[in-house]
């Protein structure tokens, strides 16, 4: 199995190439085919398993054929710590080189300042942890109108958290 045969646009298989991906993950081989029919997904699989690109390439390729896309932001990743926030930014400047999808990452225990100027200059792809982030949904600089796509990044270590208060709330 290669990424063609999951039906991915050259665009991104040639990021992933330049990633020296050459075989999909277990995780990427069931994830993809399912996010890219715009199913609901939750998945299992250890760090290390290639998860990050599971969600974020087929999210890159449902952002990448829109041919209207609307401004603000579409996708939204929930993820608990700043390293992985990081992380997960970095994976879709990656994989992400070719397809012109803007993204950017927001965090808590730094100046908000960078992280809001970005913001209003507009992203397709927002990758937070959940304490910036109601900050600034609460300060305005967010807005969550045009959400068509939500991933709960190590969704059992948030709840652990706590984060299920703000999501009831
Ligand atoms: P993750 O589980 O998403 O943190 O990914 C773990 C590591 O595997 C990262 O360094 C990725 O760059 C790498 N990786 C992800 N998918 C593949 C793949 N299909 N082939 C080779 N390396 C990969």
């Amino acid at each position: 199995m290669d990424f063609r045969q999951l039906e991915l646009i050259e665009p991104i298989l040639r990021a992933l190439s330049a990633e020296g991906y050459t075989t999909p993950t277990p995780i990427q081989q069931q994830a993809i085919p399912v996010v890219l029919e715009g199913r609901d997904l939750l998945g299992c699989a250890q760090t290390g398993t290639g998860k990050t690109a599971a969600f974020a390439v087929p999210i890159l390729q449902i952002l990448y054929r829109q041919t209207q896309r609307k401004p603000g932001i579409k996708a939204l990743i929930l993820t608990p710590t700043r390293e992985l926030a990081i992380q997960i930014d970095e994976s879709f400047a990656a994989y992400g080189r070719h397809t012109g999808i803007s993204h950017a990452v927001i965090f808590g225990g730094v100046s908000q300042q960078q992280q809001t100027n970005t913001l209003r200059r507009g992203v397709d792809v927002l990758v937070a942890t959940p304490g910036r982030l109601l900050d600034l949904m609460n300060q305005g600089y967010v807005n969550l109108a045009q959400l068509e796509i939500f991933v709960l990044d190590e969704a059992d270590r948030m709840l652990d958290m706590g984060f299920i208060h703000d999501v009831k709330g």
